[in-house]
């Protein structure tokens, strides 16, 4: 067992992969990383600069020149850019519609896998995303793909008041061509449609158990 290790969760957008990151994390006392914050964070400050997602070079610019920090608090990861923390402005409708777009510039992708591997540096953690199994930790053990059926998916995402196109952003999610969302090598296939939060954890703990980790 490494002294350090990743638990990567990947999946579809509203698969419940976030409640299940974070039950996981509280459960066996890990740091839980909310990857997709950080290109929402990304995304949330291209808007702000009245950045049209879609152009590259202009992203790529504003990326050389902010400051990017990420860290934790309370056992979850946190990102501020340029000092301040947008978190509470995250979920917003122009945000979904635009984050697909930003995170499949290449640049973006290699600055942030870089400060999600820095995680690794101080913690274990248990991260989720789209590509952490496949891209971000390929080596670790300890790897769950989570997802559930779209009518479910899109009944919990407006269940929390959201506008969200979430098979829109699947799609694009899916078919970029860098670090694409997809079933990573050696990950289990964990459908929560029919779970109950509290089900789904001890699914996802049998499952790490079968991968191999010491529960
Ligand atoms: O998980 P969440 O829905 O917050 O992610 C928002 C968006 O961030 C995704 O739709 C995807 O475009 C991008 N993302 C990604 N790679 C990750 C995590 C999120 O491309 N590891």
């Amino acid at each position: 067992m490494p002294h350090r290790f990743a638990i990567a969760i990947d999946g579809p957008a509203a698969s419940g992969k976030s409640t299940l990151a974070r039950e996981l994390a509280k459960h066996l006392g890990l740091v839980m990383v909310n990857s997709g914050a950080m290109y929402r964070a990304i995304t949330w400050k291209a808007l702000q600069e009245n950045i049209d997602p879609s152009n590259n070079d202009a992203v790529v610019k504003m990326l050389g020149r902010i400051k990017i920090h990420c860290a934790e608090v309370a056992n979850e990861s946190t990102i501020t850019i340029d000092g301040i923390n947008p978190e509470g402005e995250l979920r917003a409708e122009a945000i979904n519609a635009n984050v697909s777009a930003i995170s499949a510039i290449p640049e973006v992708r290699n600055k942030l896998v870089d400060l999600q591997r820095g995680y690794l540096d101080h913690t274990s953690i248990v991260m989720e995303g789209r590509d952490i199994g496949s891209v971000v930790f390929p080596d670790t053990p300890f790897k769950i793909y989570v997802d559930a059926d779209e009518e479910v998916r899109a009944a919990r995402r407006s269940h929390v008041g959201e506008v969200d196109s979430v098979s829109k952003r699947d799609a694009a999610d899916s078919e970029r061509t860098h670090a694409p969302l997809m079933i990573a090598d050696g990950a289990a296939v964990l459908d929560t449609s029919h779970h109950t939060i509290e089900s789904g954890v001890l699914a996802a703990i049998e499952i790490l158990k079968q991968q191999g980790l010491p529960l």
